[in-house]
């Protein structure tokens, strides 16, 4: 089933196909999130890296990239 690692990967994944959101503390994956007030862009590298408050403005929220 190709939706079987999806699931696996939980949560922000229900919505998708739209804006996912990631929140601070959250471990949404792989990928580049950026902040949802400044935009400034947070990598994570590994499915094990937890999402830190915004570098520049410290908001909690991202929009995945
Ligand atoms: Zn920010």
């Amino acid at each position: 089933m190709t939706l079987y690692p999806v699931v696996l990967m939980g949560i922000s994944l229900i919505q998708y196909g739209e804006d996912i959101m990631a929140t601070t503390g959250e471990k949404p994956g792989k990928g580049a999130y950026y902040c949802e007030k400044c935009g400034q862009r947070v990598d994570l590298d590994d499915h094990t890296d937890t999402l830190p408050p915004c570098p520049k403005c410290a908001h909690t929220k991202y929009k995945k990239g």
